[in-house]
């Protein structure tokens, strides 16, 4: 059965939680909203009513005119480490949490209405967003999910009249009805630790683990099995980001999120050539967030999550830190590991079967390296023939090998550059002795045709400013379905 907007239904369990960690507070509206753009597969989750759907009403809801039955909306409290620095001072400083959403099936989703203007924690901000970077979270959100990325959605953007100065030039506002399971980042538990709240600290823990990871309950050490999940969760997250070529640009603990989705698209890019060294976010002077250190800031971001958990590990100082340092040390195997997985995929190889008992670990081993290095060679050709990553893939995946050398022709300037390469590829793409139409219908699931480009995304915005959702609605459906043709 669908629900009808003006009866969708809203909990608000995080409100079990001890007042200091929220803020209860209502939106401040914006005027004269209209709907930018809406998310049919975010709706279906919801079991929203598409056919009832009056975009007048939605846009009543989507910019805080009129809260949803039985919203609480509350800002969120949270600290963080923001470029290596602890700020005690952050929390939702311009989103809050409308409450939670029972879908049909059978999940619980936060409901976080992004752009409602001050709260408690909003610092110097004025609590806005604009519609710029509301479409780029609206589209790239919808591209990452396309792409089978664990991230945050959208169900929908709303502009309006009003206006707010970025820069020193006035730009239109907006808001962005965010979805997704969970809002609860590193950042909320470092702002109990290092206040030395561990009673509350345990309440959250255990309200987490309640909610996204029950099976942690039943475990010895709940909150040991629980910080190994979030680990293996954002190891993962972290790998899917190096195999599409996606930098982040604010891997702040403070927009990390506690079941390992991609969360907080600020200055994000998807790269179109790879430059292993990209920064993207001009107030990044160090590179700390660079492509390729990504892993490493993961990797950071979870030692300071770990930190949080010393004291509900274990009495012992000793015993609670050693046993930490364990799960951490597992992060760059799982990592290599998914990433390897990931790798192997989008370029049509098998994974060695595991064979026989004792004597293998290490030829399994040996053949992991050698994929390593095919794929670490193949990165660092494109990236010195500044190769569109996304066509060379698709081209891999969709030409027999007798052909590729030819068809490169069409993707780069130099395709003789790739001979050596391709001869290595093929050589290893025989090993797997997989039928090559096999090969290329599975390369094909997992390298896609569309992208979300950055200059197409520019388009969208500098239309959607002239009032056009053309090109908004055109991109959306494209990076859904990513990897079949429109
Ligand atoms: P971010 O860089 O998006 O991770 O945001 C860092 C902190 O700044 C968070 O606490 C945000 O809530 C807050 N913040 C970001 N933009 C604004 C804004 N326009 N108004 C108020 N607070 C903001
Ligand atoms: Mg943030
Ligand atoms: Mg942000």
């Amino acid at each position: 059965t669908l629900t009808p907007l003006n009866q969708l239904q809203l909990t608000s369990h995080y409100r079990q939680l001890p007042a200091h960690h929220y803020q209860s507070l209502t939106p401040s509206p914006l005027n004269n909203p209209w709907v930018a753009s809406v998310n049919h597969d975010v709706a279906q989750k919801l079991g929203l009513d598409l056919n009832s759907l009056n975009l007048q009403e939605l846009a009543e809801f989507a910019s805080g005119q009129r809260l949803f039955n039985g919203s609480e909306p509350l800002a969120m409290k949270y600290a963080g480490h923001q470029f290596g620095v602890y700020n005690p001072q952050l929390g939702d400083g311009r989103g809050l949490l409308l409450g939670e959403h029972l879908g049909p099936d059978g999940i619980l989703r936060d409901i976080h209405l992004k752009g409602a203007g001050k709260t408690a924690y909003s610092r110097f901000g004025d609590g806005r967003a604009v519609l710029r970077s509301s479409i780029r979270e609206y589209l790239a959100s919808a591209a990452m999910a396309g792409l089978g990325i664990p991230t945050t959605e959208a169900l929908c953007i709303a502009g309006s009249t009003d206006t707010i100065l970025r820069e020193g030039f006035p730009e239109p506002c907006a808001t962005l009805l965010r979805v997704t399971p969970c809002h609860i980042r590193f950042g909320h538990f470092e702002h109990l630790y290092h206040n030395r709240r561990f009673d509350e600290l345990t309440q959250l823990t255990n309200y987490v683990i309640h909610r996204y990871f029950p099976k942690s309950a039943e475990a010895d050490n709940p909150p040991l099995t629980l910080i190994r999940e979030v680990i293996l969760r954002n190891a993962t997250l972290v790998a899917h980001w190096q195999a599409y070529g996606f930098v982040h640009g604010v891997m702040n603990t403070d927009n990390m999120s506690i079941i390992g989705e991609t969360f907080d698209y600020g200055p994000f890019q998807f790269m179109d050539t790879y430059k292993a060294g990209l920064v993207s976010n001009h107030s990044d002077h160090q590179g700390r967030f660079a492509f390729k250190r990504q892993p490493d800031a993961m990797q950071w971001n979870l030692l300071c999550l770990a930190q949080c958990f010393m004291p509900m590990v274990s009495d012992d100082k000793k015993t609670a830190q050693s046993l930490l340092e364990n799960e951490l040390r597992r992060f760059s195997k799982l990592y290599q590991q998914e990433y390897l997985m990931l790798m192997r995929k989008r370029l049509g190889l098998q994974a060695y079967e595991q064979p026989s008992v004792d004597q293998q670990a290490s030829a399994q081993q040996l053949k992991d390296t050698r994929d390593s290095q095919l794929i670490e060679d193949l990165w660092r050709l494109l990236e010195a023939q500044k190769t569109d990553i996304t066509l060379f893939f698709r081209l891999l995946s969709e030409t027999p090998v007798s052909e590729q050398q030819d068809k490169l022709a069409t993707t780069c300037t130099y395709p003789s550059a790739f001979e050596l390469w391709l001869r290595q590829y093929h050589q290893r793409v025989t090993e797997d002795h997989q039928p090559e139409t096999e090969r290329l219908a599975k390369m094909q699931t997992a390298n896609p045709v569309y992208l979300l480009r950055n200059h197409m995304a520019q388009a969208a915005i500098e239309q959607a400013e002239k009032g056009d959702m053309t090109r908004i609605n055109e991109l959306l459906t494209v990076l859904q379905s990513p990897f079949s043709y429109r």
